[in-house]
Order: C-alpha cells, then sequence, then structure tokens
C-alpha cells in the first residue's frame, strides 16, 4: 500500500529522503536505492507499507538471539525491498525483487501476535525492515501502548539515520544489526555502503535495548585475524557482554568464492573470545553454541541448534553467583 514516507525534505520538484545514509535525492516518479520509496508527485511515498511476504513462528535463536528470552518463539514477518545490496544477500528473492505480498492493516498484525500462542512479541526479520519504518513505527508504537508485555525485535543491517533510529527505539526492546565488516572499502564494493553511519548506530543502539551482532564471514575478504579483532574490539569498547555470532558464509547470489573454512571459524571464534564474553558460530552444524559464564566457565544455557535450557537463577550464575546479563 503506498503512504506517505516520514523524513524527507522538498527542494523544487526534487525530494531527499533522509530515513537512511544514502539520502537518495528523487526526480518525479523515480525511486531510491532501496527501491521502495518513490517521489509521487513531490511526496515521498512508501510501497511496501504493510506488505508482508513472509510470516513465521520462529524460536528467538534463529533471530539468531541467543541472549533475549532463550527458548522462547516470536512471530516473525518479512516484506520486500532493501537499502544495501550484499552480493552474498541470503534473502536476495524479497531483499532484490519485488515479490507477491499481503497487505495488513497494523491492527491485522497486532491480532495475529495476540493469537499465537507462546508468543513473546514480533520481530521485523526477513529483508531489511527499516526501510518498512512507517508501519513498523506504528505496530511497535500500538504494541508498546496496548500489550506492553509484547517484546518487539528488529533484525536490521543498522543502515539508518540516526534521527530516524532515535524516534524509533522507544518502542523495540531488542536488535540484532549486522556488522558486515571493518572495512571501509567492504561496505563500498560488498554492500552498496559505508562502515561509519552503521557503527554510529551500533553506539547509539548500545544500552538503549537488548543488543546482539551478527558479522557473516566471507573467505578472503574479511575472515582475517586482523578484521575480527578490529570487529572484536570496537564491539567490547561498548560492553564486553554483547553477544557475536560470527556467521559461515556459503556461495549466493551473485557471490561465488568458495565457504568460508571451518578452521577459520574456529579460530576467529577464539580471536572475538580474547574480547568478548560471548561468541557464537552461526551455519555451521556440530559445534558447541552453549553459554558459559564467563567467570568461572560454569554451563549457563545449555543450546543445540534451536532449542535451550537455562540454568540461570535470578540473573545469576547457579556456580559463582557470577551476575548474568542476560535477559529471561
Ligand atoms: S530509505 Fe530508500 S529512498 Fe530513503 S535514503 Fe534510504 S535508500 Fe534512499
Amino acid at each position: 500500500m503506498l503512504k506517505e514516507g516520514f523524513f524527507y525534505k522538498k527542494y523544487g520538484d526534487k525530494l531527499q529522503c533522509n530515513l537512511c545514509p544514502h539520502n537518495c535525492v528523487l526526480d518525479n516518479g523515480q525511486k531510491g536505492i532501496c527501491s521502495v520509496r518513490v517521489n509521487e508527485d513531490n511526496i515521498l511515498k512508501t510501497i511496501n507499507y504493510g506488505e508482508i511476504t513472509a510470516m513465521a513462528m520462529d524460536p528467538i535463536e534463529k533471530k539468531p538471539l541467543y541472549h533475549f528470552y532463550p527458548g522462547s518463539n516470536i512471530l516473525s514477518v518479512g516484506s520486500f525491498g532493501c537499502n544495501l545490496s550484499c552480493s552474498f544477500c541470503q534473502n536476495y528473492s524479497i531483499a532484490h525483487y519485488r515479490v507477491k505480498s499481503k497487505y495488513m492493516t497494523v491492527k491485522n498484525l497486532i491480532d495475529n501476535i495476540l493469537e499465537h500462542k507462546n508468543n513473546i512479541g514480533i520481530a521485523f526479520t526477513y529483508n531489511e525492515p527499516t526501510i518498512s519504518y512507517e508501519y513498523i513505527y506504528e505496530v511497535s508504537k500500538e504494541v508498546k501502548s496496548t500489550n506492553p508485555d509484547m517484546k518487539v525485535v528488529l533484525i536490521t543491517n543498522g543502515y539508518m539515520e540516526i534521527e530516524s533510529l532515535r524516534r524509533l527505539l522507544p518502542y523495540i526492546d531488542a536488535m540484532n544489526i549486522d556488522l558486515k565488516s571493518f572495512q571501509k572499502d567492504y561496505y563500498k564494493k560488498v554492500c552498496g555502503g559505508n562502515l561509519n553511519p552503521v557503527l554510529k548506530v551500533i553506539e547509539e543502539v548500545s544500552g538503549q535495548c537488548h543488543l546482539e551482532i551478527t558479522t557473516l564471514l566471507v573467505n578472503g575478504l574479511n575472515d582475517s585475524k586482523d578484521e575480527v579483532e578490529k570487529i572484536a574490539s570496537f564491539i567490547s569498547n561498548l560492553d564486553k557482554n554483547i553477544p557475536l555470532h560470527l556467521s559461515r558464509y556459503f556461495p549466493t547470489y551473485k557471490m561465488n568464492r568458495p565457504p568460508t573454512k571451518i578452521d577459520v571459524m574456529m579460530k576467529n571464534r577464539n580471536i572475538a573470545k580474547k574480547f568478548l564474553n560471548y561468541v557464537y558460530l552461526g551455519n555451521i552444524s556440530g559445534v558447541d553454541n552453549s553459554t558459559y559464564c564467563p567467570k568461572c566457565g560454569e554451563l549457563i544455557i545449555k543450546r543445540n541448534y534451536y532449542s535451550s535450557k537455562t540454568y540461570i537463577i535470578d540473573n545469576k550464575c547457579p556456580s559463582c553467583n557470577n551476575d548474568i546479563k542476560i535477559v529471561i
């Protein structure tokens, strides 16, 4: 559905969208880089408002969020479009193509959230959610005012302007933000964006809501020791307890490099652990992704793929009484 967007300025018959750091300047009829915001007769309109392409009850661990209500399920929805153009996109069919969608009003979606049993809330995921800003903002605000126990989660590339982030953040309980690399060139050439705005968003979100970070390690491009050290060091300067998910790349979409080597993934996990209390591996079967107390090493969450069992008592390690900052 077409709806007027937030965050834009008019310059004669041109518009500038200020939702994300691309700040696209649009002639009449022109779409932005995200392909979902358009200058229609000098009004910025969003074309994916309430347009849902995928909906499923997912384990929260699948987002991935490992330290936010482990073992719970969350209603997960996606739309279409993306403001980055990563060559390895795992969701390219909805991120870069206009697929069939179903329109759901804010009320329809909230009814769905409440109808599902054993559901902790709503996760905006699958494609890049922040480019559905107006819909997400309205749903999140309404959820928080009518059903404050329901959680609102964003799984995002973090490519937002700080002003748009600040307006949405009070209604968000948890985010997983991709930090795709620590190289400016990688963001430009492989993802079609810039590194610094993502770092600023991560800094802004840290401490405001629950935060986890995901980095897809791509064979030979961003899987060096130096790169992982930079990423882990940046996160640890914010908070050593922010979980980092290092995810293994497999060839897909426009990228044809061989998969990232498993021994490189393992080594990088150990490197990141020198900086951070919690580092997990994604897209590798058979690895231990359980959570251990960073002080005494006691098992505190036993995890097996997407199922988990928690041993934390009153936010403390059952063995050494260390404070554990995991939302349960
Ligand atoms: S949200 Fe879309 S139109 Fe707006 S600045 Fe970003 S890419 Fe451009």
